[in-house]
């Protein structure tokens, strides 16, 4: 059990990053013995703890009592940690005497941690405020120049590496990782045309002829498009007069291909509320580009299609990001056409600002999906896991990773397909590593002319589906999300070689994957305190779906060492 004393304005954050973090562990009493003891910018207290963590950005008399130097101190930096980097957004110190230690600045390679071991105890002073970073993530969100690194799951990760090294306890978790699955992911689809019909001698029809006619070109000269492709877009641009006479097939309307594609799995498909209505921005203007030619109650046959194929029906938001009353009406526009009673959105255009989390939890949807980035690809809030705003009662944010614009629009990424799968690579080798969601959005018109988007959208696919993930909607997946938030681990008996573990579920969707819990086996002692260069990974998984009580033979796993 890890005890947390921290100030009550983190407790919040402590909260919810434990929610993440899924493990033992209270808010410090002073008669309760604890394995491991987290002490966030407060009084240090005398414990029994085999481990006490320091975390915290000021000297204090902790440090001048146990004759802790400071060596340095910088914000905005980055640390590194077993070849990982691991940007820091607060202040950082680094430590005399510390040297060698590996999470340390990624530049000066001085220490941010330093170590003091006694018989019975081992003390960790960490020179940031863990619970002020997760804070920032949760709320601010990462810089574009640390898009693609999933700060919050390492923090975590880091974490759990202390404690399992500094002391030999049997650390239980449940890891965001559904039974049967190595990770989730989430395909989505943000709705903006439904068709070019819809677009007459407008800005979207004169930019498309361009983009099919000479950006084609273009591009096959850059080695973006192949001739094929030139010859389907220059088809598609001469088609467009008998598009619009009802005579040719409208390309830009074509979902039955994402059914095609997606066959035995399931998307969720973000559709836009009221037609002709552009919204407002931060600052108060009226984009009149944003306003979308159609609106959801027009296309009732289209919904109730994929809604017979089980994909997901959401919301692609126009004001509901700033106003609960507009949002209200907004998600009531969805739930008239599909009768759901949990809706999810995602804002158009991704706008979104600090208060629109508490304004969509007001305005009664289960869950945002907007928390991304235009220009790029990654973890805004640098994580892989839907999670709860600090501010809000109930929706959870589940963060979008990967969108198709970012990649291939020439004023973000601009992307080669070959550099894409480069960029993106990584990105799902975190979701293997890490767990959690890798939310995908594909726009409707992506894979007809002139984008040509479906080569590489198949392969993702492919790939993803070759890594043992599980494809649920966006609901699906937050409320398996929620079914692990609402798992308790309620005792944890060491018993020789083996660990007896209690838990309970409060959630009642048999429908969804079941859970696992995660038993590490602590290293041999006589290595407990080396330096290791690599993360412990020594642990089993035992799947559950119920409350019950778990066994784990832990003595029987192989030592790591
Ligand atoms: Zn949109």
């Amino acid at each position: 059990m890890i005890g947390v004393l921290a100030d009550d304005p983190e407790h919040s954050v402590v909260i919810e990053f434990f929610e993440l973090f899924k493990t033992p562990w209270e808010f410090y009493r002073s008669d309760f013995h604890y394995d491991v003891l987290v002490c966030s910018n407060t009084q240090v207290r005398n414990s029994s703890a085999k481990l006490v963590l320091v975390y915290g950005t000021e000297q204090k008399a902790f440090d001048r009592e146990k004759g802790i130097e400071r060596l340095s101190q910088c914000s905005n930096t980055v640390l590194s940690y077993k070849g990982d980097r691991i940007p820091v957004y607060g202040n950082c110190l680094t430590f005399q005497e510390a040297r060698g230690h590996p999470l340390m600045h990624a530049l000066t390679h001085e220490s941010a941690v330093c170590e003091i071991a006694s018989p019975g105890q081992t003390i960790v002073r960490v020179g940031y405020d863990l619970f002020h970073e997760i804070g920032y993530l949760l709320t601010r969100g990462q810089p574009l120049t640390h898009a693609r690194i999933p700060t919050l799951e390492l923090h975590i990760a880091v974490l759990r590496d202390l404690i399992i090294k500094s002391c030999s306890i049997s650390l239980v978790e449940i890891p965001p990782i559904p039974s049967g699955y190595n990770f989730t992911v989430c395909l989505t689809h943000d709705v903006d045309h439904v068709g070019i019909r819809n677009h007459k001698c407008d800005h979207t029809m004169f930019g498309f002829l361009y983009r099919a006619l000479i950006g084609s070109v273009i591009n096959f000269g850059r080695g973006r498009k192949s001739l094929r492709q030139v010859a389907v877009n220059w088809m598609a641009a001469f088609s467009l007069p008998f598009v619009h006479l009802g005579l040719a097939k409208d390309f830009w309307n074509d979902v039955d291909r994402y059914l095609e594609i997606e066959k035995g799995l399931t998307s969720t498909f973000f559709f836009i509320p009221n037609k002709g209505e552009p919204g407002q921005d931060a600052g108060g203007r009226q984009p009149s580009r944003r306003a979308a030619r159609y609106e959801i109650s027009e296309i009732v046959p289209q919904v109730n299609h994929l809604l017979a194929e089980r994909h997901e029906i959401g919301l692609h938001g126009i004001n509901a990001w700033r106003d609960t009353a507009k949002g209200r009406a907004e998600l009531e526009s969805v739930r008239i056409v599909t009768g759901a009673s949990e809706i999810g959105v995602r804002m158009h255009w991704l706008f979104f600002g600090e208060k629109s989390p508490a304004t969509l939890d007001k305005a009664g949807f289960s869950y945002d999906s907007t928390l991304g980035y235009n220009e790029t690809v990654g973890y805004r809030a640098g994580t892989t896991q839907a999670f709860r705003p600090l501010e809000v009662e109930r929706m959870l944010e589940l963060p979008m990773h990967v969108m198709d614009t970012a990649l291939f629009y020439p004023s973000y990424l601009d992307l080669s397909p070959k550099q894409a799968r480069a960029v993106v690579k990584p990105i799902v080798e975190n979701a293997a590593r890490f767990g959690g969601v890798l939310t995908v959005n594909w726009h409707d018109r992506s894979l007809a002319p002139e984008r040509l988007w479906d080569d590489f959208y198949v392969g993702l696919i492919e790939d993803l589906k070759s890594r043992g993930a599980w494809f649920p909607t966006a609901s699906q997946a937050v409320s398996w999300f929620r079914k692990r938030r609402s798992a308790v681990i309620e005792s944890v008996i060491r018993e020789g070689d083996s660990v007896r573990v209690k838990v309970s579920i409060d959630h009642t969707d048999s429908d969804l994957p079941g859970l696992r819990l995660r038993v590490h086996k602590p290293p041999a002692r006589s290595n407990a305190g080396a330096r290791q260069t690599k993360y412990h990974t020594n642990f089993v998984d035992i799947e559950f779906n119920n409350s019950a009580e778990l066994k784990s033979e832990i003595g029987k796993l192989k030592s790591d060492l």
